[in-house]
């Protein structure tokens, strides 16, 4: 190594060790004023936090730096991802990390939250086995006949959702990781794997896992090649065995099978069922016949949840399929859980679904939940904005989801629907009308969310938020800040934190909490943000947590 050189990699050195000293010591100072403070908002804390004594120069300046970084954040001046890179982003990040109470993953899939180190060697098992021609041809088709698999690396890039991706892409790139999934050993590994992982990387040690019983389906796009003689005892039992497993490595770890449905009302084997209300029947006596078999599984497979596209059911009606077995299965102890409002037409059936699915299927908890969320003021108004501008340049409405709002806004006039349609311009009392009308449709709208919100709070139905899936795959968010966690917070809504597919959405548990503190600096507490994440209901034992965590590290 020439001299040259060598200075070059000490001087490195010495700067990463001098990075390393000082996030340290402002980790120590944050912990410090966290537990003294009871965990106030993020800005509280960060003002409290310069003005403590004997802080560095150095440290001051960085503390200085990402208080301002943070309120350009809240006016859309810099990304979240400059907050989370910050040396301030990274003690957040450690100081969840190191908290004593490790959190609870409320909502995970299994085939988005397999990494691509656990994807890649069974991938390539596959490949070159004797189907392996087969299951080539089969990824070819999913991800375009130029696909490279040959690495951890090659298989991340196809498994990650890019930041163009939509929620079609989303469903497509599951494919890898489930077609890994195909053998009792293979869920056992899964489940184990991703336990650790989550445990490790992010303090996680409870978590609540959706799965699919059985994944055999006439839908072309849907079959997976090599899944024929998968049974859904193996799915169950390999992931039973697999949590088990890492649990007698860590015995504070726990976990919640929670098998998923899919709802759509066309979404079974005709083949083998003459309606969907019998295939679905069929898969709860099979869950009845389960535990009769394997009684020692009752206590962690205790819920149900449904899932799949449910922009087209709102309706009573569409939900009658599924009632009968819901009940059964409420009679036998089983919990509920719905994804609802995560997707609409129209936002009044968004939220029509969740009241539907609270009225009829009797949920226990709400799954996303993000039509109860969206602020109808605003997002009518901003429809409203598009449309004006489209006519005013002249253009057509196309079909979508503006003119879809517009249709469903009582009192529209057929003549300026007409107008809106053709591209005509409408005239000014035309637009006045229109803007009337937007308004009571806003209006009303906000009292139906209220209505249903408040009724799930009388209930004691819970909502489980999921940040960065509502803002990758939505599109009814325009940014995080816009989602409407805090305001159910204070609302006084049962809560609870989620990130629906860590790997595939290029997040994990921390970041999601780190999402909601950064959007809500002001109003957020970070006790009250502990007490979600850790599901924790008692704030003294936070408090204690957090005074425990200052004794280990600040002597
Ligand atoms: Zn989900």
């Amino acid at each position: 190594m020439s001299n040259a050189l060598y200075i070059l990699t000490i001087a490195s050195f010495l700067l990463l060790c001098k990075k390393i000293i000082s996030t340290f010591t402002l980790f120590k100072e944050f912990l410090s004023i966290v537990s003294q403070t009871n965990g106030l908002s993020l800005s509280d804390t960060i003002d409290l936090l310069l003005e403590e004594d004997g802080l560095s120069p150095d440290d001051q300046i960085q503390i200085l730096e990402f208080r301002d970084l943070l309120q350009a954040f809240l006016i859309n001046k810099v990304s979240i991802e400059t907050l989370f890179n910050h040396s301030i982003g990274r003690v957040l990040f450690e100081f969840f990390k190191n908290f004593p109470i490790s959190f609870a993953e409320k909502h995970i899939h299994l085939s988005g939250s397999l990494a691509p180190e656990f994807v890649w060697p069974r991938l390539k098992v596959l490949l070159e086995g004797v189907n392996g021609d087969a299951v080539l041809a089969k990824i070819r088709e999913v991800y375009g006949k130029d696909v490279l698999i040959d690495s951890v690396e090659s298989v991340q890039k196809l498994i990650e959702l890019d930041d163009e991706g939509d929620f079609a892409k989303y469903l497509r790139i599951l494919f890898l990781p489930k077609i890994v999934l195909n053998s009792y050993q293979a869920h056992r590994e899964a489940a184990y794997f991703m336990a650790k992982d989550m445990y490790d990387k992010y303090n996680v040690a409870s978590l609540t896992l959706k799965f699919t019983l059985s994944r055999s389906t006439k839908i072309k796009g849907e079959q997976v090649p090599g899944l024929e003689n998968l049974t859904p005892d193996d799915v169950v039992l390999g992931l039973y065995d697999g949590y088990i497993d890492y649990q007698k490595e860590n015995p504070k770890f726990r976990f919640t099978l929670s098998p998923s449905f899919r709802k759509e009302l066309d979404f079974f084997d005709a083949d083998l069922f003459d309606s969907k209300k019998i295939a679905f029947e069929a898969q709860v006596l099979y869950l009845v016949d389960f535990l009769k078999r394997h009684p020692h599984l009752k206590n962690v497979l205790c819920e149900v949840d449904t899932v799949g596209d449910e922009k087209s059911l709102y309706r009573k009606s569409h939900f009658e399929q599924m009632r009968t077995g819901f009940r059964k299965l409420q009679y036998l102890g089983f919990q509920v859980k719905s994804h609802h409002g995560e997707t609409w037409k129209v936002l009044r059936k968004g939220i029509q679904a969740v009241d539907n699915a609270m009225n009829i299927w009797h949920i226990d908890t709400l799954e996303h939940g993000l039509s109860l969320g969206v602020n109808p003021n605003y997002y009518y108004h901003r429809i409203l904005q598009e449309v004006i501008s489209e006519n005013m340049h002249g253009r057509p409405l196309e079909q979508g989801i503006n003119l879809l709002e517009i249709e469903d806004m009582h009192g529209v006039p057929p003549q300026v629907l007409d107008k809106l349609k053709k591209g005509e311009l409408l005239d000014d009392l035309q637009k006045q009308k229109l803007m009337k009308i937007k308004f009571h449709h806003a209006r009303e709208m906000e009292h139906y969310q209220h209505d249903v919100l408040n009724r799930m709070i009388n209930k004691k139905v819970g909502l489980v938020a999921l940040p960065s899936s509502n803002l990758k795959l939505t599109g009814s968010l325009a940014d995080h800040k816009d989602h409407p966690f805090s305001w159910w917070e204070k609302k006084g809504v049962k809560l609870g934190i989620g990130t629906d597919n860590y790997i595939t959405l290029k997040t994990n548990f921390i970041q999601e909490m780190m999402i909601l503190l950064f959007s809500e600096p002001n109003d957020l507490k970070i006790t009250k943000l502990l007490m979600v994440a850790t599901q924790e209901k008692n704030r003294a034992v936070i408090s204690n947590a957090l005074w425990q965590m200052r004794k280990a590290y600040i002597k």
